[in-house]
């Protein structure tokens, strides 16, 4: 009976617990969509199948979206794309003179 009492007592407690923790993140996730610009929401709702993402290009903050065409598309064009190839194979060249492949 003592058992019984205690161990409803502990997942009383438990489940309070948890229950602040979802409420508490509710509250984070809420405050979050409240300070994403409104542009971003609106394209949202007109693609509601493709996940918006922003460019892989350091500096660069164009979003875009994934389709079912490019769905491993990291960035925002064809200039940002090549840009960041351009990068990578500089360093690749640095690398080999440096000898550090
Ligand atoms: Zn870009």
């Amino acid at each position: 009976m003592q058992k019984a009492n205690r161990r409803y007592r502990a997942s009383e407690n438990g489940r309070a617990c948890r229950r602040k923790q979802a409420c508490r993140y509710r509250q984070r996730l809420k405050e979050r969509r409240v300070c994403e610009p409104p542009e971003e929401r609106e394209g949202y709702h007109n693609a509601a199948d493709s996940k918006i993402f922003r460019c892989d290009r350091p500096g660069c903050y164009e979003r875009f979206h994934r389709t079912s065409r490019s769905p491993l598309k990291k960035y925002c064009s064809p200039a940002c794309r090549q840009a960041l190839r351009r990068v990578l194979v500089r360093e690749a060249r640095w690398r080999d003179r440096l000898g550090l492949t």
